[in-house]
């Protein structure tokens, strides 16, 4: 009303200016950017494994224990036949190959270990280890988290952070059965290797092993307290533990933690407690 066409027509040339600029811009980030996606396997042997994961909605139930990070772009979460056992995270998406999950299977021992350790926590330990440290991955590139020291080590200790989340029982489980994992590719207590197998960019399992365990055992010295007084993680290492975790704790806390949807992740332990045990009660049957 009065307006002159010319002054409308800036009005709108402005407006669209705005809008497109806007749309330039980097979306906002948000809560609940988890999707998910089970491939069908190429080798026959893993339908078992594809069957059994989909049917127990294990992907669904990572998406609701990973949706409380804000993110400004989807994350993908995939199991997929790789023809090797192997995962990683590339362009926002975390692969975990059949073949990795059938080695863990393989690997759990016939029958629960001493210690309170079942069978079904070294599966449920090392898988859960496996998408936490792609998430790892996903969580420094996608929100460009700086990182000191190696990334794989890095890695691994965000995911023993966030499985110590989970309650004290649960903790023990997971961070006790993904040690597991790595422990039993140990060769024994006195090792010879090729000096090039030193070079790589993981640890080596026993590095690995050590780590976790001091992680945890930095985080709570009564709930892991037999991990030191069994020889599974020496002393001399033992004592700098505390230190180990308080670094990063303060890390995780500084660089992620603003990351999170701090409502949602309130739910973080009554999830994982609704959907786990359903979970374990499946892998003990087998
Ligand atoms: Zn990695």
């Amino acid at each position: 009303m009065g307006h002159k066409p010319a002054a409308i027509a800036a009005a709108m040339a402005a407006a669209i200016l705005w809008t497109v600029g806007n749309a330039s811009a980097a979306p906002k980030s948000k809560p609940n950017q988890i999707k998910y996606e089970y491939v069908s396997p190429k080798d026959p042997a893993h339908q078992p494994i594809h069957d059994q994961m989909k049917q127990g909605r294990a992907l669904e139930h990572l998406q609701e224990l990973l949706s409380p990070l804000r993110l400004s772009y989807p994350l993908t979460l995939k199991v997929a036949g790789c023809g090797a056992a192997n995962a990683w995270y590339d362009d926002e998406v975390i692969t975990v190959c059949y073949e990795m999950l059938a080695d863990i299977l393989k690997s759990a021992p016939p029958q629960d270990l001493p210690g309170g350790l079942s069978r079904a926590d070294t599966v449920l330990g090392p898988i859960l280890a496996v998408f936490l440290h792609e998430t790892a991955h996903a969580v420094f590139n996608m929100l460009q988290i700086p990182v000191l020291g190696r990334e794989e080590d890095a890695a691994d200790q965000f995911a023993a952070y966030v499985m110590l989340r989970l309650g004290k029982d649960e903790a023990r489980r997971m961070i006790l059965g993904s040690a597991y994992h790595h422990a039993i590719q140990m060769p024994g207590t006195h090792v010879t290797v090729p000096i090039q197998s030193l070079s790589g960019e993981h640890s080596t399992p026993a590095q690995r092993t050590f780590n976790i365990l001091c992680v945890a055992y930095g985080a709570d010295k009564t709930l892991f307290a037999d991990v030191v007084e069994r020889g599974f993680l020496p002393k001399d290492r033992a004592e700098v533990c505390a230190r180990e975790y308080d670094d990063l704790n303060f890390a995780m806390t500084k660089l992620i933690k603003p990351h999170i949807d701090q409502r949602l992740a309130g739910k973080f332990h009554g999830t994982w407690a609704r959907t786990v045990n359903a979970r374990r009660a499946n892998l003990a049957r087998r």
